[in-house]
């Protein structure tokens, strides 16, 4: 890889008050860029003050969505170093959400260093208050200047990065879930596998809808049979169910979370049975109205766990764990930001110290 060139800001701003951070607001003082014209490769890894962009505006990003992105975090630990939580894994989403996109795969060497160079020159902006951490937003753009409908020949890879706080200041509250019964954010065959923007633009509208309704997210259904339940709002979602843990199975349609994948793999750990299959909205209300569903979480970078404690479909509301976090969604939020910001031992090796 060749090597990144750095440009220093002149002035650095001003930091914000980590105690009162709103979520991806602060940017901090660089960017990382990289270019990719076809034929020549990618060119010019670069680290830049951080300004907007001088784009075309018939750039392919702009009409036809040709964009992917990705969300990890930066986390400061007690002695004061700075680590990232499977950084790898997220390179590779990154690059299968390229594929889908019809984007230009970025080398692995090249998108890691992207990421890890840029905290390391932003790092005083890696925030030391509790829950705290600085979340990074890697993405991929098509910017042929050109209305035809077709593949960019020239993208960037960016990285963009900025301190964030709990992503509920209030707390690990349980949160009201409204299932979606007319819009769908993902098809199988579609690209809900990857990680575009596209799909998030299809899911606001229903977003909207929940919050007016006094929902924090909605739960969605799969796009075919309107039955299966896939994930909620931008997360993935786990039950416990008579003792078992159930999750959505990765089946097309359904985002592959880091956070997911790590739960899944606590969950074994700690001896549990998960089932990763199909699980219908009615079964899942049955169970509610049995009293099997124990607890009810969606897992996401942004919020870790976050514990559902009511869910409503219609004129039907069932309430979950009696509106409070359950016993294994509090554990898994534990113990995830323990390895996250290192109070709990790495079993896994999942922490790159930066
Ligand atoms: C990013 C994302 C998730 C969570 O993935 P993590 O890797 O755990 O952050 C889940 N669902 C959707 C739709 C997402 O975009």
């Amino acid at each position: 890889m060749e090597q990144i060139k750095i440009t220093r800001a002149a002035v650095l701003k001003e930091k914000p008050d980590c105690a009162n951070l709103v979520f991806g607001k602060y940017m901090t003082d660089h960017m990382f860029i990289a270019d990719y014209h076809e034929g020549q490769g990618w060119h010019d890894a670069r680290i830049v003050p951080y300004a907007p962009l001088a784009i075309d505006p018939a750039a392919k990003v702009l009409h036809y969505a040709q964009e992917i992105f990705e969300g990890l975090k930066a986390y400061r630990t007690q002695d004061g170093s700075v680590q990232l939580f499977r950084p790898m894994d997220n390179v590779r989403r990154m690059n299968q959400s390229c594929r889908r996109i019809a984007l230009p795969q970025v080398p692995e060497d090249l998108a890691l260093a992207g990421i890890t160079e840029l905290v390391r020159l932003d790092r005083e902006w890696v925030p030391s208050e509790k829950d705290t951490s600085l979340y990074i937003r890697p993405f991929v753009i098509g910017l042929d200047p050109t209305l035809g409908v077709h593949a960019s020949r020239h993208c960037q890879y960016i990285v963009i990065v900025c301190p964030v706080g709990a992503y509920y200041p209030e707390g690990l509250n349980p949160v009201k879930i409204y299932i979606e019964e007319e819009d769908v954010r993902a098809v199988k065959g579609g690209t809900g596998m990857a990680k575009t923007g596209g799909n998030y633009a299809a899911s606001l509208r229903a977003g909207s809808r929940a919050e007016e309704k006094g929902y924090t997210q909605v739960l969605w259904l799969d796009g075919v049979h309107r039955k299966y339940i896939e994930e909620v709002g931008a997360m993935n979602v786990m039950f416990k169910v008579g003792g078992k843990i159930l999750t959505p199975d990765l089946n097309g349609s359904v985002l592959d979370g880091i956070t997911r994948r790590s739960c899944i793999q606590l969950l074994k750990d700690w001896g549990y049975e998960v089932e990763e299959r199909r699980i219908s909205a009615e079964e899942l209300f049955e169970a509610a109205r049995s009293g099997a569903l124990e607890e009810a979480w969606g897992t996401g970078t942004a919020a870790v766990v976050s514990p559902i404690g009511e869910l409503a479909r219609g004129e039907e509301k069932v309430c979950v764990s009696r509106n409070e976090i359950g016993a294994v969604t509090q554990r898994l939020y534990d113990v995830l930001t323990g390895i996250q910001w290192g109070r709990e031992a790495d079993p896994h090796g999942w922490i790159m110290k930066l």
